[in-house]
């Protein structure tokens, strides 16, 4: 996709305009003290036309010495800062350059502009924090002269941005129709779930550090959905709604808006959820409704038990054996141990993810389902029911994302419970699917 720069310097409001060209506040924020903000990245879309936005919101640089030091300045930034502003040009095909109507034009803004002039891409002039057509009037004129094509906008309050977003698509080079569409890999979703201070967002930051991009829907549309994708190791993962991770998290009275039920949104559009739980505050019963109605629905899950950093070396046993036997009731599921803060463990959670998942698409051969219906039966033969032992004919796969088999036997009546789990037990390790959900039927058939 073609990008699109944002450049300009600090307060002229490039963060506003951005997150009304992608429709989304951040969900999350990653400003850290006298650190550079990271570069943001989204997604504009109108239509089925698409272009990916920039903040280069790295700019803080010091704007005196660059007054000071003439066109040339911009060599006397920050180098980190100019890197991330050179490599956002670079990667862009096209450039918008924010100014603040109300202040006009500093010399700041002239040396920006000269700067991305020597780019030689096409560059819009965005004039920001104009309000209304009649302010526009009064503040242009003296941006004119800069040669660029002008718009007068207002991204805190909406004035224009349609028009602005248009603008940016004129930017673009016309589309080449005979260009290979890449057929890429579809990204894994995950989904986080758990009470808020679990540590939900902490994660999403350990997993994805500054590689993430923002993905919301198409401009116009509600906030309510807010998607991060990053890339990594050559893969795509999409943590899909995480504005519902934020809002939870913001949550005053977590007792009373931790509902099982909206949690569970969130989980039916994502590939594999991820429980997130407090290993300090342990499992409430809330926690295990939730678990159990995931086990039941069916879900891809896994258990993430986060803040390890907290729980003394020698306890970690004992952790884990609690764990354990609370959670018998779904024993494919996977407990993973971990450290948002400390980043242990977590290298093991997208991975263990992308299992979970191949494993929910498994497809068994005909011949090693009806080998394994076979060894299962001789090895256990069915309990006696009623004075009769149930009879297995064959064994089919019906489905995949949960696998899902059938068993045709003479009277499902007559399968006991335990024999059932037997089976699936058995199914489980010959089909290698350890930890996605699965389902087992029973069918009568003569
Ligand atoms: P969310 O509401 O589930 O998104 O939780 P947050 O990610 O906002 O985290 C809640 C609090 O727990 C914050 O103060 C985090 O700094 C803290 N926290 C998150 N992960 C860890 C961890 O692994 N160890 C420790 N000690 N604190 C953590």
């Amino acid at each position: 996709l073609p990008k699109i720069a944002l450049i300009g310097r600090p307060n002229v409001g490039k963060s506003t305009l951005f997150n009304r060209l992608i429709r989304s506040n951040r969900a999350i924020t990653h400003d850290r003290p006298g650190v550079t903000r990271d570069r943001m990245e989204g997604y504009v879309k109108v239509g089925d036309r698409k272009f990916i936005i920039i903040d280069t919101g790295g700019i803080t640089l010091d704007e005196h010495a660059a007054v000071a030091e003439g066109p040339d300045e911009l060599r006397g930034f920050e180098a980190e800062i100019l890197r991330q502003t050179e490599e956002a040009i670079a990667d862009s095909v096209a450039l918008c350059l924010v100014v603040d109507g109300r202040e006009g034009l500093t010399p700041f803004d002239e040396s920006l502009a000269a700067y991305v002039r020597k780019s030689g891409k096409p560059v819009l002039l965005a004039v920001n924090k104009v309000d209304g057509e009649e302010m526009a009037d009064l503040y242009m004129a003296e941006f004119h002269t800069l040669g660029f094509p002008v718009i007068p906008l207002s991204g805190a309050h909406g004035f224009n941005v349609r028009a602005f977003s248009g603008e940016l698509f004129d930017l673009l080079p016309p589309e080449d129709e005979d260009a290979p569409q890449e057929e890429e890999e579809r990204p894994l979703k995950l989904a986080m779930l758990g009470r808020p201070n679990a540590g939900k967002s902490s994660l999403v930051n350990a997993l994805s550090g500054s590689r993430r991009m923002i993905v919301s829907d198409v401009a116009g549309t509600t906030r309510d959905s807010v998607d991060i994708a990053v890339e990594l190791g050559g893969r795509r993962y999409v943590f899909v709604d995480t504005a519902g991770v934020r809002r939870r998290a913001k949550i005053q009275d977590p007792v009373e808006r931790y509902s099982v039920n909206s949690s569970l949104k969130s989980t039916t559009k994502a590939d594999v959820t991820l429980v997130v739980l407090d290993a300090v505050e342990g499992l409430t019963q809330q926690d295990k409704r939730l678990i159990d109605l995931l086990d039941e629905r069916k879900t891809p899950f896994m258990l993430v038990i986060n803040k390890i950093d907290l729980v003394p070396r020698d306890g970690l046993t004992a952790l884990k054996r609690l764990y354990d036997d609370a959670l018998t009731f779904c024993k494919h599921v996977p407990i993973m141990y971990i450290s948002a803060r400390s980043g242990r463990g977590v290298d093991k959670l997208l991975p263990m993810a992308r299992k979970i998942n191949k494993e929910c698409y498994v497809r068994v051969g005909t011949g090693l389902l009806n080998r394994t219906l076979t060894e299962a039966v001789t090895r256990h033969q069915p309990p006696v029911v009623k004075r009769v032992r149930p009879k297995f004919f064959y064994l089919t796969q019906a489905e995949t994302n949960p696998p899902t088999f059938v068993f045709f036997v003479n009277d499902h009546e007559r399968i006991q419970e335990s024999y059932a789990r037997y089976l699936e037990k058995f199914m489980r390790k010959r089909f290698e699917i350890e930890h996605a959900p699965m389902r087992v039927r029973f069918r009568s058939s003569h």
